[in-house]
């Protein structure tokens, strides 16, 4: 935070100071001499007095005192503002007195082309920029949207943008759409009332820089352990103690525990409140196992935890269809489709992305009887100077993707050949005619795997369908986090193979299909018991760790550890032996 050097300055600083006065003892003796110089007909003369209680206010203004824990319970408040350069905000809490107290503050600059914007955009775009930056405090919850620029409340309620600007009417249309997925009300908050988001903005002047990076001008250390306990919220659910945290969870659900009593007793012939009556109508499909409610072979998730599955049902961002499929696989909870359909209708990332209602091409090929015996392949791409091979096999839809960057023969052949190691050559390849597939190489390495390469008809684009349906598919899903799209790939890869596919025979998981056994989840650990298909373990983990323990017992083997200084002998190769001495 720089020293002012203007009177509008001293007044900008002294209005955040303002806001937060009431948790300041002796503020208003710290902030006198920086209040004479605002007094009218006052020369400016900025002294030591004035340095002195500079600092002081904002040594107290840095400190814990004013930077309240996040706390779900209270009321929640974003507030933002823009100036001519820059935007500022703050995320406030309200406690049951109405004392405000900020948990967050944050500013940034504005981009070349922001600064053009009208001022009613640039109002629009603090909000929007804002409420993204705070999503990890904000997301799923409700809470309140304070403007200083009271035609934005209209604008951003009744998407109302009639009269203005075609530009600035689709800006906003876009912005209000980005802002559809939270549960917020918008407040108009006279300016005079909005010192502490204002005077945020005005700080930006002041710290001119090369690029947009955002900054952050109040201390949040006491904040990042909060942060960080949100983000591994979902983490340390889905962690080690996955079946203790969820047997606690239920064991704590009061509609989980009535259910548990009412198995227990025979419900049949008794009256039961509302609530219970959705389960007792389900009841031939309920046990108990394990401590554990079961609908059918899912578990039934106790409230508390919905939101973590939910997140973790739409990780990689599936739509609708595949993540309910997931979702039925593993979990259930009364109105478990609609918490899905309204989960994914609220993912901004899903809803700038949706597939385009186009017309799906016949697969004209007859359906294949097993894995691997048929594999369509496709380039995407490039992004950011990659690109994409596409693997699909037609039986069990499993999806396999090369990212390269480059697409020559030579590299289209090591990439087969790489897949092929994993899972087995094809029999039939089905490509289009890209100059990779139609080269000698190919033809070659072809013949050497004992694959039967087919080109896709020119005229006839569905023989290459579903490599094509797959390259759009994959690049809808790395759009979804455009900036991360590596990890979103394998994000959603991941949750693809494990999800149960509606297109494929029996509705099992591509993974399945293809090897025979569910592949590893996050859900897979959920469920009270080894699953019935899968070999039983030959050994409980711990005996499994014991035999280990005597196998390099008797094998002579131990950890040993090196210190400074230790003389060693190194192996360097084969038969070479070099002396040494361990140092840093
Ligand atoms: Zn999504």
């Amino acid at each position: 935070m720089p020293k002012p050097i203007s009177v509008p300055e001293v007044q900008s600083f002294l209005g955040m100071v303002n806001h937060y006065g009431k948790f300041i003892p002796h503020l208003h003796e710290m902030k006198q001499p920086l209040e004479d110089l605002t007094r009218k007909n006052r020369t400016w003369l900025w002294d030591q007095t004035h340095d002195l209680a500079f600092n002081q206010i904002k040594k107290v203004m840095l400190s814990p005192l004013l930077l309240d824990h996040y706390d779900p319970s209270k009321t929640l408040i974003v507030a933002a503002n823009a100036c001519a350069t820059g935007i500022g905000a703050v995320l406030l809490q309200r406690d049951s007195n109405g004392h405000e107290r900020a948990v967050y503050h944050m500013s940034q600059s504005l981009t070349d082309a922001q600064r053009n914007y009208s001022q009613l955009e640039k109002e629009a775009l603090a909000l929007v920029t804002t409420v993204k930056r705070f999503h990890k405090f904000v997301w799923g919850r409700r809470f309140i949207l304070q403007t200083d620029h009271k035609p934005l409340v209209a604008l951003l309620q009744t998407e109302n943008t009639k009269g203005l600007k075609a530009t600035t009417a689709a800006r906003l249309k876009r912005w209000a759409l980005r802002l559809m997925g939270y549960d917020f009300k918008i407040e108009f908050i006279r300016t005079q009332d909005f010192g502490h988001a204002d005077a945020l903005s005005r700080l930006i002047d002041k710290f001119r820089r090369d690029n947009a990076e955002e900054l952050q001008v109040a201390s949040i250390q006491a904040m990042e352990s909060e942060l960080l306990q949100l983000k591994n919220r979902s983490i340390d659910f889905f962690g080690k103690e996955l079946r203790n945290n969820l047997k606690k969870a239920t064991k704590e659900d009061p509609l989980l525990r009535s259910v548990f009593q009412a198995i227990s007793e025979d419900w049949k012939t008794k009256e039961v409140s509302e609530s219970l009556e959705y389960f007792k109508r389900r009841s031939e499909d309920l046990s108990i196992v394990d401590d554990t409610l079961l609908f059918g072979d899912r578990v039934v998730i106790p409230e508390v935890l919905r939101p973590t599955i939910l997140a973790a049902l739409h990780k990689g961002h599936p739509g609708i269809r595949r993540t309910k499929q997931l979702a039925r696989e593993f979990v259930y909870w009364p109105k478990m489709s609609d918490d899905i359909e309204h989960l994914v209708r609220q993912c901004d990332a899903c809803a700038l992305n949706q597939k385009l209602p186009i017309k799906v091409p016949l697969d004209p090929w007859p359906a294949p009887s097993r894995p691997m015996k048929r594999v369509y392949i496709d380039f995407a791409g490039p992004i950011e100077g990659q690109y994409l091979l596409i693997f699909v096999d037609a039986y069990s839809k499993f999806l396999g993707v090369a990212i390269t960057p480059t697409i020559s023969s030579a590299r289209t052949v090591d990439l087969c050949r790489e897949f092929f190691s994993r899972f087995g050559p094809p029999e039939v390849f089905v490509t289009d005619h890209g100059t990779q597939f139609t080269s000698e190489l190919f033809a070659v390495f072809c013949k050497e795997m004992q694959i039967s390469h087919l080109l896709a008809a020119v005229n006839h684009p569905q023989s290459n369908g579903q490599a094509e349906r797959m390259v759009d598919t994959v690049k809808r899903a790395i759009a979804k986090d455009p900036t991360n799209w590596k990890r979103q790939l394998f994000d959603f890869l991941h949750n693809y193979r494990y999800t149960p596919c509606s297109e494929s025979p029996s509705g099992k998981s591509p993974a399945e299909l293809l090897f025979g056994r569910r592949m590893n989840s996050p859900f897979s650990k959920l469920l009270p018991k080894p699953e019935t298909h899968e070999p039983a373990p030959p050994a409980s983990a711990e005996k499994q760790l014991a035999m280990e323990k005597q196998f390099l017992k008797h094998h002579g083997a131990r950890p040993f550890y090196l210190t400074l200084g230790d003389r060693v002998i190194v192996l360097t190769c084969k038969d070479k032996r070099e002396q040494g001495v361990i140092h840093k």
